[in-house]
This record gives structure tokens, C-alpha cells and sequence, in this order.
């Protein structure tokens, strides 16, 4: 899921005038192209001149001739075209209808309304479990008259608390609306606005049951091109208005929240992979049998431990390692009982070693044990001290087994496969010396 960039989203098709210009001028455009607001610009500053504006002109009986810049109007907040659709959702909260989208080099590119947004955002999937009712029941704010108010009345009382539109209701059941649109017609028409104001409403006014969700109430404000909902309960009476501007509001923060939601599931997931990946680690450099490394993470941790004691100008030996008669321990005891003398073999090697030191299953019953910092010497001791723990072991129902080993030292500038053949000239003298024994190069 992507959040849209401002410029996606934008209406383009704005119409403006600049500052200097009369109100009378601006009036005529409008009407001209049909458009009930029009951006006033001025230099870097844009303001947005509206019906409402209009009405105000006209309720306080200003000129038509006065220049727009006499107007006090407020500018409109602006917003980069490349910036995140998300960074609108504070102007959104606050009372801004409508925020001026601008060019790189500051000129105005378009505006953005909540309209833009509900037609350029698929609520789908996001506002199914939210109902109108939900909303009705946070108190909003709703103008609703009797339909034999005057209209002149309501005209008034709506520019001094800032309604775009009322509610025209009979034993609170709606019978129409009167929005901006309809104020703008009666102004241009000059209408006496002494007559109540049924006269003048829109009516029918198309309601929609409060028990609908959000997301069904989008689409229908999306396909009727409304601005507000009129919700009823399943009696028809009025249960309050909800504009769309607020169903945008809740529809981001629920966008936001869900956001927030995968971003814990995908958190959870790289978790799982994580901990996955270091258990497919484990496998890819272990033997199962024995828990030991096997020859492809011995190869690894041999290079990597080969430099380390290059640098520090160490010596680092190795003993190669081969259960005498093995074969017969299968043979004899069974391949479970052969398995379980491997196990007790790893775990006199470990006995044995010191920390640093690395032991391998290099295969079968063979094992190499590394030892770095350790001379020839020094790892002919060690080996022989391995020999003697496997020597006096006691294994269950196999009893005794013997060890044959071979050392070599490793030199500089050789690879592991070089360290290894020598081990194993010396391991293959050991073998012909009568077995339970530790040969190292040196004997060769
Ligand atoms: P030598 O003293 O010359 O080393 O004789 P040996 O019998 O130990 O050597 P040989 O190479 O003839 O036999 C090794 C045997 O180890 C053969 C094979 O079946 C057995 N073996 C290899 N891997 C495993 C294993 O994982 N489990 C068990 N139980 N046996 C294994
Ligand atoms: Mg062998
Ligand atoms: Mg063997």
C-alpha cells in the first residue's frame, strides 16, 4: 500500500484572479466557469474567495466594486506537490477546507479538497467495520431549521457560525437542504430572501439509515457528488450530518492505524525469518548427530582463524582424529550403539579442548580438531591427553574404544586441504603403529 503523493491527487482545474482584481470580477468568473470558489493570488500568498465570502459581501452590503485585496481573507496553507498525502491529514483535523498545492518555484500548481481525496483513495477494505452511527454518536456539529424560517434568517446565522448548510426539517424528518450552491444561485438571481426558506431548499434531500458503514457512505457521497451525508434512523428521522471531510479524517486514521498494524505483522514476520534463518545457519554449519561443525563451517572458521593468528605472528596446529575398528563397533553393537560412541567421542573432545580450540566432524567417525596459538608440540599433548580420556572411557553396552590421531602444524601461506594431508600421512602411520596412538608429522 502506497501513500499518494499531493500532486496524484490535486485538483488542477482551479480557477484564480489576482489580487488587484474587484469581487465583482471574481463573482463573474466563477458563475462564468461555473465554480464556486476561486483562488485569489497574491505574489506567494493564495487565498480562497468562496460563496460564502459572497454572502458575507452582500449581509454586510459591501460594493461589488471593492478590490479583493480590501478583503479580509484568510490565506490558505500551503503544501509542496511532491509531499506525502499523510502530511495533509493535520490540515485535515483542523477546520481547513482546502489547502493551496504548489510548484516547485512556488506557483500555485492546485488545491487539494477533501473531494480530491475521497475520489483519489479507495476506501475499500478500510472502512467496512465503522457505521455512520458511530460517528453521529461524537456529537457533531449540525445546523437543522424549521422549514418556515426565513431564509434571510439562516442566511445570516450560517455565515456567523460557519455552516455551509442546513437541514430543512418537518417533525425532524428532512425535507431538503440549502447548501452553498443554493445560496450562490439566489444571490446571482437576487432573490427576496424574506420568503421561508422551503421555498428555496433543494428537496428532496437524499438520506442515508445511520446503520450504513463508512465505507458504503463514500461511495455514495463519491457517486452523488455530495459533500455531506444526511443520515436517518430506520424511522426517517434525523439522526445528524456527517461531512465528508470527517469520513476522510477517519478513514486516514484508521488508514494510519492499519498501517501501524501490518507494520507490527511485518515486524513479527522478519522475527520469525530471523530466528528461522539462524536455525537454517545451525543446520547449513552443524552435524546432527553429534552438534559438532561440520567440514564446511571448519573450512570457514579455519580461514578466519588461520588470519587472525597470521596477525598476531601465532602458531596453529591440527589433529585429525579416527575411531580405531570402528567398523566393528557397527558391526558388533549395532549402528544405534556406533552412533552413540560418536556422540561420547564429541563429548570427550569437548572435555578435553580449550575454548578457542574448534572441533569438526570431518566425517564418519573422523574428526579434526583445530588449535590455534598451539605448536606441533603442543598439540601432540593435547592429542594425547584426547587419546587417554577416549582410552579409559566407559561406553554402555560397547565398553571400550580406542583413538588413533595425527598432528600437523599448520605453516605459513598454506591452505587447510595441505594442513589436512599432512594430518592424515601421520593419522595413517599412527594406524600402522598398532592404532591407540598419536603420530604427527614430525614422525614422518
Ligand atoms: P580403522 O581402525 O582403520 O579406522 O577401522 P574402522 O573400522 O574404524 O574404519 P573404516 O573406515 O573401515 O570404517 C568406518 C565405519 O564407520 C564404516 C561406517 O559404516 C561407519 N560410519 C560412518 N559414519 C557413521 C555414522 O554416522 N554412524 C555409525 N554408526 N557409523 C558410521
Ligand atoms: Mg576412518
Ligand atoms: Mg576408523
Amino acid at each position: 500500500m502506497r501513500f499518494p503523493m499531493i500532486r496524484d491527487i490535486a485538483t488542477t482545474a482551479v480557477i484564480s484572479i489576482d489580487v488587484n482584481k474587484t469581487v465583482a470580477d471574481a463573482l463573474d468568473v466563477m458563475l462564468h466557469q461555473e465554480h464556486r470558489s476561486i483562488v485569489i493570488t497574491d505574489k506567494k500568498m493564495f487565498k480562497l474567495f468562496t460563496v460564502i465570502d459572497i454572502l458575507e459581501i452582500k449581509d454586510k452590503k459591501i460594493s461589488l466594486d471593492t478590490p479583493l485585496y480590501k478583503l479580509n481573507l484568510q490565506s490558505m496553507p500551503t503544501i509542496k506537490k511532491y509531499q506525502n498525502v499523510l502530511e495533509t491529514l493535520e490540515y485535515l483535523a483542523g477546520s481547513v477546507e482546502f489547502i493551496a498545492v504548489l510548484n516547485e518555484d512556488d506557483s500555485l500548481f492546485g488545491i487539494v479538497t477533501h473531494t480530491d481525496i475521497t475520489h483519489n483513495i479507495d476506501p475499500e477494505t478500510l472502512m467496512e467495520n465503522y457505521r455512520l452511527a458511530d460517528f453521529i454518536k461524537l456529537g457533531r456539529r449540525m445546523k437543522w431549521v424549521k422549514k418556515e424560517e426565513k431564509t434571510s434568517k439562516i442566511l445570516s446565522e450560517m455565515v456567523r457560525e460557519s455552516f455551509d448548510n442546513v437541514i430543512i426539517i418537518d417533525d425532524l424528518v428532512p425535507l431538503g437542504i440549502l447548501t452553498t450552491k443554493d445560496i450562490m444561485r439566489l444571490i446571482v438571481e437576487n432573490q427576496n430572501l424574506d420568503f421561508p426558506v422551503c421555498e428555496y431548499m433543494s428537496s428532496p434531500v437524499d438520506t442515508v439509515n445511520k446503520n450504513v458503514s463508512i465505507k458504503t457512505a463514500l461511495e455514495f457521497l463519491k457517486s452523488k457528488k455530495y459533500k455531506r451525508i444526511v443520515a436517518v434512523d430506520d424511522e426517517g428521522v434525523i439522526s445528524g450530518i456527517v461531512s465528508q471531510k470527517e469520513l476522510i479524517s477517519l478513514t486516514y486514521s484508521r488508514w494510519a492505524m492499519l498501517m501501524k498494524e501490518h507494520e507490527a505483522e511485518l515486524n513479527e514476520i522478519n522475527i520469525l525469518l530471523q530466528s528461522q534463518n539462524k536455525e537454517f545457519e545451525t543446520m547449513a554449519s552443524t552435524d546432527a548427530l553429534t552438534g559438532l561443525f561440520n567440514r564446511y563451517k571448519f573450512s570457514e572458521l579455519f580461514v578466519s582463524t588461520y588470519k587472525t593468528m597470521m596477525l598476531r605472528d601465532s602458531k596453529m596446529s591440527l589433529i585429525l582424529l579416527d575411531i580405531d575398528f570402528f567398523k566393528k563397533v557397527n558391526d558388533t553393537y549395532g549402528h544405534n550403539n556406533g552412533d552413540r560412541v560418536l556422540v561420547k567421542v564429541a563429548h570427550a573432545l569437548h572435555h578435553i579442548i580449550r575454548n578457542i580450540d574448534i572441533v569438526c566432524r570431518w566425517g564418519g567417525e573422523e574428526f579434526v580438531v583445530l588449535l590455534p596459538t598451539a605448536s606441533i608440540e603442543n598439540a601432540i599433548a593435547i592429542a594425547e591427553k584426547i587419546r587417554m580420556y577416549v582410552e579409559n572411557m566407559e561406553i554402555p553396552e560397547v565398553g571400550k574404544i580406542t583413538i588413533s590421531c595425527g598432528v600437523s602444524e599448520v605453516e605459513c601461506e598454506e591452505n587447510m586441504k595441505r594442513v589436512i594431508e599432512r594430518a592424515d600421512k601421520a593419522l595413517y602411520l599412527a594406524k600402522n603403529s598398532g592404532r591407540n596412538c598419536v603420530k604427527s608429522e614430525l614422525d614422518i
